[in-house]
């Protein structure tokens, strides 16, 4: 293993017994979570009709998705069972690695040959207009997105900077789901809806990472409903870490980027599957708040693997940020790779106090 700058990494350097001296880990897989299962049903309806014996194969939630599915038109009940009704696989024609939508198309502009695929949510991120998109060693600059057609034409092209998409993410609390009180803070878990909208681009100058110029984007705001594990602190609490409001947000910031990158230890996940919104007073708890969601429609069971073991990931994750070396906040702590907000503003210092205040009362 080579580490590399990352908080997880940096984790591992300095505890390598939980690489060594761990049990085998277990897999984050909610079964039960439509977007996963439906897909399933008629990927295995496609081989054989179901039938009601295979009710206890696929869960409790299947007799419900099979009646949707045929409402859907995608399954159809004959007395042998619950038939696919389509010409097309199944597997071509629903997400069964639920991954949120068709894939786009990279398409190589002149010639028309497919180069590969990148999932639908990451393709604003990744293949936006303008985009320097790698691919097999080679390097390519996105013409057009074509979003109604799923396809993004690119052209052959060697410019000497990388570009980094610029986006905006809000997030509204559907419904709590489990709360659990840490003294004055709230651990929470529930259905949350997020909406996220890439606005623009940054060109950064390969190697030094210097900012040559910003683009806007016209790319329209997605909506993704899943589940989310978040917490909130009180004044009194961010008084007594010694947090004032100028650097509260980036307090907040610094320990949503550092808990995402420590969450793989904990869930088997990547933090590319994950996501985080911090926000000095949000509208729905009208407390600092942060918040880690799973990036799947529905849910993908990362967020509630985080929430019941919070106190452990938490812990974990100030004691990332303490044993980091550098003094205001690096790529293996609190910075994020992916970060839409350019890692702007981020507290070092007063995340690691917010983290000691949040858990002093954790059970
Ligand atoms: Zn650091
Ligand atoms: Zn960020």
């Amino acid at each position: 293993m080579i580490a590399r700058d990352e908080p997880l990494d940096t984790y591992l350097v300095h505890n390598p017994e939980s690489v060594f001296h761990t049990p085998v880990e277990s897999t984050v897989l909610d079964p039960d979570n439509p977007y996963v299962l439906a897909p399933h049903l008629c990927a295995a309806a496609a081989e054989i009709p179901l039938t009601e014996a295979d009710f206890d194969l696929f869960g409790p939630q299947t007799p419900q998705l099979l009646s949707k599915l045929e409402k859907r038109k995608l399954l159809r009940r004959r007395s042998s069972g619950w038939h696919w009704t389509r010409k097309e696989r199944a597997a071509d024609l629903t997400d069964i690695r639920g991954s949120g939508g068709k894939p786009v198309q990279v398409v190589e502009a002149d010639t028309g040959r497919l180069l590969g695929t990148v999932d639908a949510g990451a393709a604003h991120t990744t293949v936006h207009e303008g985009a320097v998109h790698l691919h097999q060693g080679r390097t390519y600059v996105v013409r057009r997105l074509d979003l109604e057609d799923s396809a993004a034409l690119v052209d052959e092209a060697s410019p000497p900077w990388t570009t980094m998409a610029r986006d905006t993410t809000s997030l509204a609390v559907l419904e709590t789901e489990a709360e659990v009180p840490w003294g004055e803070a709230r651990l929470c878990f529930g259905s949350v809806e997020v909406t996220n909208q890439v606005v623009s681009y940054l060109r950064r100058r390969l190697i030094t990472g210097e900012v040559l110029g910003e683009t806007k984007l016209d790319l329209p705001p997605r909506t993704l409903r899943t589940r989310a594990v978040w917490w909130t602190v009180t004044d009194d609490q961010l008084d007594a870490a010694r947090i004032n409001p100028e650097i509260l947000e980036g307090a907040l910031h610094a320990a949503e980027h550092a808990a995402i990158g420590m969450l793989p230890l904990f869930a088997t996940c990547d933090r590319w599957d994950i996501g985080g919104v911090s926000i000095a007073l949000h509208p729905d708890t009208l407390l600092p708040t942060v918040f880690v969601y799973d990036g799947q429609p529905g849910g993908a069971g990362f967020a509630e693997r985080a929430f019941h073991t919070a106190r452990d990931w938490l812990t974990a994750t100030r004691d990332a940020i303490a044993a980091c070396e550098c003094e205001a906040g690096c790529p293996s702590c609190i910075q994020s790779p992916k970060c839409g907000n350019a890692n702007d503003p981020l507290h070092k210092r007063g995340a690691i106090r917010l983290l000691t205040e949040l858990l002093r009362s954790a059970t």
